[in-house]
């Protein structure tokens, strides 16, 4: 094993603790991924490890098929949708997967959340769509988390009555948008528990995300 596949698993083993400490996960649901930059190959969470159980150890070395190259444990059962995200979307260097509560009450109810607040014009340059319904199992989560993003500028999409997938160039970027899908998805919700909500204007949209995607933080 490599030295840049070692510093990988470690990154991805600690940015699951993100995952607890944001509240978007119970048990040992919820996922992240890396890919390994220039290989057909992503590290994993392994199945079923407890989150205060989680070391580099159970961050394993698969392809982009799921399968495991490198690892005592077995990938997460979500391994071959992490790899055909991969597969699909070359721009796409970190995947997370949560059943995080508000934004699955949203996928759930199989209703996109609209844009209707400058932070998710932000992050997410427009709504968050809704993909098709798909069992776990094999490609099917993964052709529909691909051909709902492609669609759309957002780096989250709520899978039907299952849960949230994020993109991101790196595995951090991932979580953060899993975080903050999380976040809007509640907040919306409140707003409309108060009566109708208004979706900002397209422009308005486009100049807050090239805003904050190209300018906002420190150079
Ligand atoms: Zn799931």
């Amino acid at each position: 094993m490599t030295d840049a596949v070692a510093q990988l698993r470690q990154e991805v083993c600690t940015l699951h603790a993100e995952l607890p400490r944001s509240g978007l996960v119970a048990w040992t649901s919820g996922n992240v991924s890396a890919r390994v930059p220039g290989e057909d190959l992503m590290v994993i969470k392994a199945s079923g490890v407890p989150y205060d159980e989680l070391d580099a150890e159970a961050i394993v070395v698969c392809d982009l098929y799921g399968g495991l190259v490198e690892g005592d444990l077995l990938p997460s059962s979500d391994a071959a949708t992490h790899g055909h995200i991969y597969r699909e979307m070359h721009e796409v260097g970190g995947v997370a997967h949560t059943h995080s509560a508000y934004a699955t009450a949203w996928a759930v109810h199989g209703e996109a959340i609209p844009c209707v607040m400058t932070a998710m014009a932000d992050e997410f340059g427009g709504e968050i769509p809704v993909g098709p319904f798909a069992l776990i199992g094999d490609e099917e989560i993964g052709r529909g988390v691909v051909g709902t993003l492609a669609r759309h500028r957002s780096s989250a999409v709520l899978m039907r009555s299952h849960g949230v997938f994020t993109i991101g160039a790196g595995p951090r970027a991932a979580v953060k948008a899993a975080v903050m899908c999380e976040d809007v998805a509640r907040t919306v919700h409140l707003a409309r528990s108060l009566g109708e909500v208004q979706p900002l204007q397209r422009d308005h949209i486009d100049a807050l995300y090239d805003r904050y995607q190209n300018v906002y933080g420190q150079r």
